[in-house]
């Protein structure tokens, strides 16, 4: 990708990422912002000036007994393809609490346990906008399932032993980068992950 150093009042729908999606000034309404680069933009008018910053995300490879709790994307982007638990980090959450939230949230689960494995960039394109991504990787343990119950944006939810799931049924690639780390080091984590 070519980063632009200079402003310029390009066409905002030609420049791809976040920037390319805004036309008037959010502060004086004012038409023709100037595109700094791909991460930010400035108002010619009023001086306006936003930063467009990566969106924190966390996901989680969630173990019960040595297997992993995969989830059925509900909705698009890959419906239908595996994911993490997990999703946007919130204003003023650490990403360890917004993890947990969102397990809850989708699984109905308390998880616990929670060791940082990894972290990558994505791009997420949620209802036709392009958003930027730090995803951030933990495992996990669930003592028990009995609770479980798929909802929010999880269609249903499968117990897979790592070994056996097909990198490329997973719906994202940091998720498939995670993936590949998880189980290179999946010596290490078993014995984490086994039932005690
Ligand atoms: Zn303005």
């Amino acid at each position: 990708m070519t980063i632009e150093t200079s402003e310029s009042s390009a066409d905002p729908a030609k420049i791809h990422g976040p920037a390319g999606q805004f036309r008037f000034c959010p502060r004086c309404g004012h038409e023709g912002l100037h595109i700094r680069n791909s991460r930010s933009l400035r108002c010619p008018q009023c001086d306006f000036l936003y930063f467009f910053n990566s969106a924190a995300a966390a996901g989680a490879f969630v173990f019960h007994r040595g297997r992993l709790v995969m989830c059925v994307r509900a909705n698009e982007p890959a419906k239908g393809m595996l994911d993490l638990a997990g999703g946007f980090i919130e204003f003023d959450e650490s990403v360890e609490t917004g993890l947990k939230r969102e397990i809850y949230e989708e699984l109905a689960l308390e998880a616990e346990n929670f060791r940082y494995l990894m972290s990558a960039p994505n791009d997420y394109t949620y209802a036709g906008v392009p958003y930027k991504t730090t995803d951030l990787f933990y495992v996990c343990e669930v003592p028990d399932l009995a609770g479980i119950k798929p909802a929010d944006d999880v269609a249903e939810y499968l117990l897979v032993a790592p070994q056996s799931l097909d990198p490329a049924r997973l719906a994202f690639s940091s998720t498939r980068a995670a993936f590949a780390v998880l189980l290179g080091r999946l010596d290490a984590i078993e014995a984490y992950a086994a039932p005690r």
